[in-house]
């Protein structure tokens, strides 16, 4: 009898495609993954079904799009099948783990599945988007004159800037800095994430196994474990220096051309976190290795949306738009056949890597997943049928709000070549020539490529009848119920353990 596959799946927060060694990134952040390219596809183009990890992880656990059950409708379903579900019901041993992402947690419903579900979150855990950093803020009496002073700002002129200036530097220099970059990280390193995993690992014996770790190290506030990495081969940041340019960087009252100053910096102490992530990913696949385990295991790593460095003017990766930066994900895939093969270059969506996994683990799809599997036009290098699309609520950053959920939504939909950005409010509909114009820079002027237009906004239109018209009623309204139960034991705690 032929052994079950185990499957070990990687998503790494903010991770964006042209970041990573594999996909022509000239920093050597990923030399381990690299090397793991003669047994793996590479898939080039894949994209995530919403950003950010709210709007995208439904695809990626459950083969669903974001909004699928109603743009309020947060996580997963209560009883919604998923991967770790139909891999536990078919007898594997299943883990997560994840860094402390808020959004990946039993609050809405990611730990369906698992027999063992650790989110690395302590009590209530708020939203992820920090405010701006506002360098008026504080009691001490330099912020309290400041106070004053920002009262007559308007009247200062070009003064009012270099105010600013001094008084952010101010701020930083009697802010006191802890030894070790370590003590500002917000989030566990990979490392902690990775014992963990190894833990688990030694429990299960021989049992196949799916074990999904989540990793948060290239996520902002941008302090990366091993400082050395951050320098890349230079000096290594000091705790101070890191600090200093994640305030800047953080300003609320910086537009992009002077916060263009830190970027290099920023993108550094990223790419650092990209490289911790890579050493980790070898330990544990050492270990692997070591229990005789690696050759019967499927491997995906990818990321849950990219991130931002003033590619359009804007910084991180809040919901209002859905540019190839923020969509456009890293996709290393070992499964059966993956031996040197190349993959076509068409969008594969993250709705279809679910159904891919099972089928490499010979286990069959639910019919609730809306992707599907995509091992054929793997195997034999064939496009990946139907375009890309993406979608998000414009300007929900803080979706622990209801209320904030409601926005309009963005929708994109990418082929190879086009692909069409739409607002819904403002409207707007963008549509780029990605071969002529790949950093999305000026769209193209109507009536130009009409028949496109008319095609791609077809396919955005067909997707939304589809997602009113094939709404699972039943998962949304259990979905919702979770939410109300959850609101009526925080305000009612002494009757809620019934
Ligand atoms: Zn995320």
């Amino acid at each position: 009898m032929a052994t079950k596959k185990s499957i070990l799946l990687v998503t790494v927060d903010c991770l964006r495609a042209d970041h990573v060694g594999f996909m022509g990134y000239g920093r050597p952040t990923t030399p381990f993954l690299d090397s793991l390219t003669s047994t793996s596809f590479v898939v080039p183009t894949a994209i995530v079904a919403g950003a950010p990890t709210y709007y995208s992880l439904p695809a990626i656990l459950a083969s669903r799009f974001p909004l699928a059950l109603g743009r309020d409708v947060l996580g997963l379903g209560p009883d919604e099948p998923t991967l770790a579900s139909v891999l536990k019901e078919a007898g594997y041993a299943t883990a997560s783990f994840g860094a402390g992402n808020p959004y990946l947690s039993r609050r809405f419903g990611c730990e369906h599945g698992f027999d063992v579900f650790n989110d690395f979150l302590e009590g209530e855990a708020g939203p992820i988007f920090e405010e701006k950093t506002n360098i008026a803020s504080g009691n001490g009496w330099a912020s309290r004159l400041n106070r004053k002073l920002q009262r007559i700002r308007s009247s200062m002129g070009p003064l009012g800037i270099v105010y600013d200036e001094l008084y952010f530097e101010f701020c930083q220099r009697v802010t006191p800095v802890p030894d070790s970059l370590d003590a500002l990280r917000r989030f566990p390193a990979a490392n902690v994430i990775v014992d963990h995993a190894c833990k688990w690992l030694s429990s299960v014996g021989d049992s196949p196994f799916f074990l999904w770790l989540h990793l948060m190290d290239p996520h902002s506030p941008y302090y990366p474990k091993d400082a050395a990495f951050a320098g890349m081969g230079q000096e290594p940041v000091t705790p101070y220096r890191a600090r200093y340019v994640n305030s800047y960087w953080n300003r609320s009252d910086l537009g992009p051309r002077r916060l263009q100053r830190a970027r290099d910096e920023i993108v550094s102490l990223y790419d650092a976190g990209v490289r911790w992530v890579d050493q980790q990913m070898a330990r544990l696949i050492e270990s692997l290795r070591r229990s005789n385990r690696w050759d019967d295991c499927i491997f995906a790593l990818t990321a849950d949306h990219g991130e931002e460095f003033i590619d359009h003017g804007g910084r991180y990766h809040p919901p209002f738009q859905l540019t190839e930066e923020l969509i456009h994900v890293p996709l290393l895939l070992r499964a059966r056949g993956s031996e040197k093969r190349e993959v076509s270059k068409s969008p594969f969506s993250m709705i279809h890597l679910a159904p891919t996994l099972l089928e490499a683990a010979r286990l069959t799809a639910p019919a609730s997943f809306q992707g599907r599997s995509c091992l054929r036009h793997l195997e034999r290098e064939e496009d990946f049928d139907g375009a890309a699309i993406s979608e998000c609520v414009a300007g929900c950053t803080n979706p622990f709000h209801a209320a904030n959920r409601m926005g309009p939504r963005v929708l994109s939909v990418r082929e190879s070549r086009y692909k069409l950005v739409l607002h819904f409010h403002p409207a707007a509909e963008d549509l780029y020539d990605l071969e002529a114009d790949p950093k999305e820079q000026s769209p193209l002027v109507s009536p130009e490529q009409k028949p496109v237009r008319r095609r791609l906004l077809e396919i955005a239109r067909e997707h939304l009848r589809r997602s009113i018209e094939q709404r699972d009623c039943r998962a949304r309204v259990r979905a919702r119920l979770r939410e109300v139960q959850l609101e009526w034991a925080r305000s009612f705690p002494q009757h809620s353990e019934a």
